[in-house]
């Protein structure tokens, strides 16, 4: 018998889904080294090892079972090696909890100014000091070693969805190499390693992309280069081909930087298990909360007299304690309490939505569940609000 090392991560189906209408929505558990995590789940980004305005106990109350952190961000600065002196992410960050790091190829591509894309890696100008920088598959490996999240994700070359056909196949075909090489140098046996999907909005590059990056052994899926500019439809079709081919597939698969209500529930009954996105987050401090069938804008006059709660029943600190005025008024002067009162609310609210969307999975009524499900959500039709132009995109510093 040979013996193979365990992974550090594990996936477990709990529900199996029930294709009726098409639905692929499944629950399930992924046992990380610092903790569990039930799927379907979004989580929250904390750029530069914080989510903006929120505390770690404030995190915990929003009901966030594990964070993302932004390799890229953190690479720049403070900079991996002094937080691994410091005896790495979660103490640095004051999080017990899984974390899970990007890549930091979206980041370079978005955020770096003059960036220069070769076979071995990337050169950027840093968007903080505008120092040239470097990450290959090698280092982004290092970088993410050295934090230590839960999770780490191999070294990909994103582009955005509508990107001409040449310039897909050429990033998707960049991406393959990249993952066998982030294989490869990925050494760290208690971090579990996340491979890249990429191929736009391409059938054949998707198909090709989810069969090249399936086969290699990764311990989680990602779903990349979508949550830019394309259509729900558009998604729908790309997930459509991805899924189809993952369908036996034993891994758990994970749509990078989605983020409003209406999409995760439509990506969920497509089969996706993680999200992540800084929409709650930013939206929230422009003065934007969900509520059920849409959004609240705090900053609108007529909330100055309303002495109900944000939403009624909501469980977090801004609906249990304070009016929508009080909230109003925060924002208009500009408080500080404004930014993490709405980012709190918008994070219960998503993270609870995605708590009704299993609770519907675990008791076999999903179909059922639907109409209040979209209703909450703020559409009644599916098919209506892509996210927005560039909200997909990352925070900026
Ligand atoms: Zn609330």
């Amino acid at each position: 018998m040979t013996a193979v090392a365990a992974r550090p991560s594990s996936f477990e189906v709990l529900t199996a889904p029930s294709p009726r209408g098409g639905i692929r929505a499944r629950l399930g558990r992924v046992a990380l080294p610092h903790g569990v995590v039930e799927t379907p789940q979004f989580m929250p980004v904390g750029t530069n090892a914080t989510v903006k305005s929120l505390d770690p106990d404030d995190l915990e109350a929003a009901g966030a079972s594990i964070v993302l952190a932004n390799t890229y961000h953190l690479f720049l600065r403070p900079g991996h090696e002094r937080i691994a002196r410091l005896g790495g992410l979660h103490r640095f960050m004051g999080w017990d909890h899984p974390i899970l790091t990007d890549s930091g190829g979206f980041q370079v591509v978005s955020l770096a100014d003059a960036r220069e894309i070769d076979d071995d890696g990337a050169t950027f100008r840093s968007h903080i000091d505008g120092s040239t920088q470097r990450l290959t598959p090698e280092s982004s490996m290092a970088v993410q070693e050295a934090l230590g999240a839960d999770v780490a994700v191999a070294f990909d070359h994103p582009v955005y969805p509508s990107s001409p056909r040449a310039e897909v196949a050429d990033a998707t075909e960049r991406t393959h190499r990249w993952a066998e090489r982030s294989l490869q140098a990925h050494g760290r046996p208690d971090q579990a390693l996340f491979g890249v999907i990429q191929g736009g909005l391409e059938p054949d590059l998707r198909e090709a992309s989810t069969r090249f990056i399936a086969g290699l052994p990764f311990d989680g899926l990602n779903i990349g280069g979508l949550a830019g500019d394309e259509t729900p439809p558009q998604r729908r079709e790309v997930l459509d081909v991805v899924i189809g081919l993952l369908e036996a597939d034993p891994r758990p698969r994970y749509l990078m930087g989605l983020g409003s209500p209406g999409d995760l529930l439509d990506a969920v009954l497509q089969g996706v298990d993680l999200f992540d996105s800084v929409l709650p987050s930013r939206v929230a401090r422009t003065g934007q909360v969900w509520v059920p069938g849409g959004r609240l804008d705090l900053r609108s006059a007529e909330l100055l007299d309303d002495p109900a709660p944000i939403e009624d029943g909501c469980e977090c600190l801004a609906c249990r304690r304070f009016s929508r005025a009080y909230v109003a008024h925060l924002f208009r002067a500009r408080e500080l309490l404004a930014y993490r009162l709405a980012t709190l609310h918008n994070l219960t609210f998503t993270l609870d939505f995605m708590a009704r969307i299993r609770r519907a999975i675990a008791g076999g009524r999903l179909q059922a569940a639907l109409p209040e499900l979209w209703l909450r959500a703020g559409r009644t039709v599916t098919g209506e609000g892509a996210t927005m132009a560039g909200e997909a995109t990352d925070e900026p510093a």
